[in-house]
């Protein structure tokens, strides 16, 4: 039977794009990279400030979670980029390793620090990672707040704040498909079909052979197939294809070929809750005398790079302990020095500032389940929020030396008090319920496809436990969440995925 290809490489996302475009320069013969959403050519995509419009757009999967128990009942959006370049194209672009003892302590044999670093380097020889330029002075201000200077991004391997890296270039996203993909699809073998959904994966004599998008097309890859649709989109699959938890995929009627109870379980991300603060003359935002300097924005970013459209809202934030000054960080701060609507519009009026608070190591878990086998319908999506109280405590913690950091650092004209939950908000017990009302993710979902010895659904090498010729490599991997943003793990991951790959299917 001919082929569609040697390999066949599922979502163009963060690790998706780079997974591909290195199997393709290492030779490994005809790759394939099919991704569900569109290209990435579109002006919201390249320009930073963009993300505001593309977050709920055709060009994120928009899913919701499950009515989430620690939250009182709400859903939470759930973020997922849909096109070339997948969630790193609608993200901030913040830019994090992690720390060295979050690869450490995953525990996965070949995952520790020393394994991981080369990966990073490779894959930032590429990025080219770099403080953003321009931010606003309330963000400059930051970087005093524990006698680090300007020039120092700051890390989660101790207490520091400033001005985050990014990966930008000219003020412009260079995602994975810009760093990764297009220049592999001109110099090797690699095609690219966007718009193409993949509904399953199928099996002969347990060898993963062809992959059938929800249209009904069939593409047959002669040598195996990588899973990089992302933390929600990755089991999914897995589990249309027959692998996964052997009673749940009976009760919705699909054959299993291999039983893999923990497919779907350790769903987890980064708990967050924020402080919003507004004033006269403070942050950017909708205010009559800002009128002509949002007029002025586009032209601005135009000809000269510069000005709010350069900004991808979070330009700065912080690393600290949530409880004193001497312990190692727990908690991440994201700072946007922009006026952040807390009563439910994407617009607010007036001009402020925001800063959250996000556990670095929760410890809270989830799920994902299909809710039927028609990948037409959205999957069961459990965050598992605060069901362990420690994560609460943390927040609480960190919600209160937030306010004491935010009451520090040297905003001089640009301060502004805070305006919700508000300084009358400051019991335990009305911090607790704040977090409640408030709590959400900073987006970062992983672990549904962790990797591991014995009954984890992946190997340390990437490959689909209890069949052949099928790999993962995107964020569900990880067996816990880093301490930082997960975009720049992602990656790593999607690189040393095609270094396995490529030496194991030989
Ligand atoms: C709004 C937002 C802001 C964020 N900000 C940051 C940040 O500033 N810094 C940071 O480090 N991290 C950030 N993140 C997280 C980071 O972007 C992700 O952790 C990372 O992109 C995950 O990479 P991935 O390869 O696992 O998945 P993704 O990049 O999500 O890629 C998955 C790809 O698979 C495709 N796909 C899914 N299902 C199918 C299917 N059935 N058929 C075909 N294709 C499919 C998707 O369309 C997508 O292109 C943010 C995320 C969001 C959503």
């Amino acid at each position: 039977m001919s082929t569609d290809a040697d390999f066949i490489v599922i979502g163009a996302g963060s690790a998706g794009c780079i997974a591909a475009a290195e199997l393709a320069r290492r030779g490994v013969g005809r790759v394939l990279l099919l991704e569900a959403g569109p290209s990435d050519s579109h002006p919201l995509v390249k320009i930073p400030f963009g993300l505001v419009w593309l977050m709920g757009s055709k060009r994120d999967w928009r899913f919701k979670s499950k009515p989430q128990k620690g939250l009182g009942g709400r859903q939470l959006n759930v973020h997922r980029g849909r096109m070339l370049g997948g969630s790193g194209s609608i993200n901030s672009m913040v830019w994090f390793r992690g720390r060295r003892d979050d690869f450490d302590g995953w525990n996965v044999n070949g995952w520790a620090w020393p394994e991981v670093e080369p990966a990073f380097e490779a894959v930032e020889a590429k990025l080219q990672p770099n403080q953003m330029i321009g931010v606003h002075p309330l963000v400059q201000a930051l970087s005093g707040l524990f006698g680090g200077n300007a020039n120092e991004a700051p890390t989660p391997e101790y207490e520091s704040a400033g001005t985050f890296r990014f990966n930008m270039r000219a003020a412009r996203r260079w995602s994975a498909a810009d760093a990764f993909l297009r220049p592999a699809q001109d110099a090797y073998d690699l095609k690219v079909r966007a718009d193409s959904e993949v509904d399953r994966v199928e099996f002969d004599d347990g060898q993963a052979k062809r992959v059938v998008l929800i249209d009904g097309m069939k593409l047959n890859a002669s040598r195996g197939i990588i899973l990089s649709a992302g933390s929600i989109g990755s089991p999914a699959i897995l589990m249309r294809s027959g692998i996964g938890p052997a009673a749940h995929l009976q009760e919705l009627g699909i054959a299993v070929i291999h039983g893999s109870n923990e497919v779907g379980e350790n769903l987890h991300d980064h708990p967050a809750v924020g402080l919003h603060f507004a004033g006269p003359r403070s942050g950017y935002g909708l205010t009559l005398s800002q009128l002509p300097a949002w007029a002025l924005a586009p032209f601005r970013y135009l000809f000269t790079r510069k000005g709010r459209f350069a900004s991808p809202t979070v330009e700065g934030g912080a690393f600290f302990n949530a409880r004193d000054d001497v312990g190692e960080p727990d908690v991440q701060c994201h700072f946007i020095p922009f006026m952040v609507d807390w009563k439910g519009s994407r617009f607010a009026h007036g001009s402020g500032y925001f800063a959250d608070v996000c556990v670095c190591r929760p410890k809270s878990r989830g799920r994902l389940r299909l809710t039927s086998a028609d990948p037409n319908v959205a999957p069961d999506i459990d965050l598992g929020l605060f069901q362990d109280p420690d994560d609460v405590e943390t927040l609480l913690a960190g919600l209160k030396r937030l306010r004491a950091l935010m009451n520090k650092a040297a905003f001089g004209k640009y301060r502004a008090p805070e305006a919700f939950p508000g300084p009358d908000v400051s019991s335990d017990e009305a911090l607790r319920q704040h977090i409640k009302n408030r709590g959400a993710t900073a987006y970062h979902p992983v672990g549904t496809l962790r990797m591991g010895e014995r009954t984890a659904p992946v190997t340390p090498r990437l490959a689909v436990a209890g069949v052949s010729g099928i790999w993962v490599a995107d964020a569900s991997v990880m067996p816990a969440v880093t301490s930082a943003n997960t975009n720049a793990p992602s990656m790593m991951i999607g690189y040393r995925a095609a270094e396995f790959i490529s030496e194991d299917a030989a």
